[in-house]
């Protein structure tokens, strides 16, 4: 069964409309999906009734910015009830911040004589609510500031660069709580991507997510390796998560492999899916 749990429509930091994606992954032999916007839900409405006509599997989802050890992490909630108590204003207040950081952003460019870049970022946004790095990064390609798409993260927006503002994001626990209150199991995102200053920082990160009830490690992402696919495989067999896997799929052109493209998880370990309702 082809198998995808982390995807992005045009509600958050992807090019496609949510029909688009369900489309795109039923294309590619997709089976089993789950939307997982950053911060917002707002496409889950859409993506499920496109996937019930096509009679294609389909798991409501979204992909949570989180601040643990001084990174922002990503955990990835799955199953969860769009329409739960609290769920909707907690993402409303996070996309509040979004905003406001946009400006920000856009004041630190003004200040390297880069003029309108909130103004042209949130022009790029399909969705002015959900606004991200990497609306900045589309304008400053458009605009002619970089020549590269990746150029612009890598001068100005990645971590440590001087238009990277942090966001106060909500902490792990509050996360993993508002998942679980919905109903949803949570899932630490493409583990492989975290550039912790050490290593046992990363462990202390399963450890304490496990204690908060976690559920689940993305095994394979396709925004990750595949020597770490292999890596948190292992991490999985020893902590006794259960395992999910996604290409984290943005848009053509760009880095990630095609819907349902990212590796297989090994058939030793639990798949998360097995314990979701879904189509
Ligand atoms: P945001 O949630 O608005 O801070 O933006 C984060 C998004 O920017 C991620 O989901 C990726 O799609 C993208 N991104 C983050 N870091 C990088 C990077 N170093 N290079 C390219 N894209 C990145
Ligand atoms: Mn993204
Ligand atoms: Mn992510
Ligand atoms: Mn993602």
């Amino acid at each position: 069964m082809i198998i995808d749990l982390h995807m992005h429509s045009n509600v958050s930091d992807g090019s496609l409309s949510p029909s688009e994606l369900v489309h795109l992954a039923y294309d590619n032999g997709v089976q089993l999906m789950a939307l997982t916007d950053h911060d917002s839900m707002d496409g889950v409405h859409q993506a499920s009734a496109v996937a019930e006509e096509l009679g294609m599997g389909f798991i409501p989802g979204v992909e949570v910015s989180t601040g643990w050890g001084g990174r922002v992490i990503h955990i990835v909630g799955l199953g969860l009830d769009a329409s739960a108590a609290g769920v909707d204003a907690f993402f409303r207040d996070v996309c509040t911040k979004r905003d406001r950081r946009g400006q920000l952003i856009g004041e630190r460019f003004a200040s390297f004589g880069i003029q309108g870049a909130y103004e042209g970022a949130l022009s790029l946004a399909d969705n002015k609510d959900n606004l991200s790095r990497t609306h900045f990064a589309r304008w400053l390609l458009k605009a002619g500031y970089v020549s590269q798409y990746q150029e612009a993260f890598d001068k100005y927006l990645k971590t440590g660069r001087p238009c990277c503002v942090e966001i106060d994001w909500p902490g792990l626990d509050e996360v993993v709580e508002l998942i679980h209150s919905a109903g949803g199991m949570a899932v630490i995102a493409h583990p492989g991507r975290y550039a912790f200053s050490e290593d046992w920082m990363l462990d202390e990160l399963f450890k304490k997510f496990q204690a908060l009830g976690g559920e689940a490690i993305e095994v394979c992402s396709g925004s990750q390796t595949r020597d770490a696919d292999q890596k948190f495989a292992e991490v999985a067999r020893q902590m006794g998560f259960l395992a999910s896997a996604g290409s984290d799929w943005h848009t053509h052109g760009g880095a990630r492999p095609l819907p349902g493209h990212q590796s297989p998880i090994p058939e030793d370990l639990t798949p998360v899916w097995r314990f979701l309702r879904h189509l």
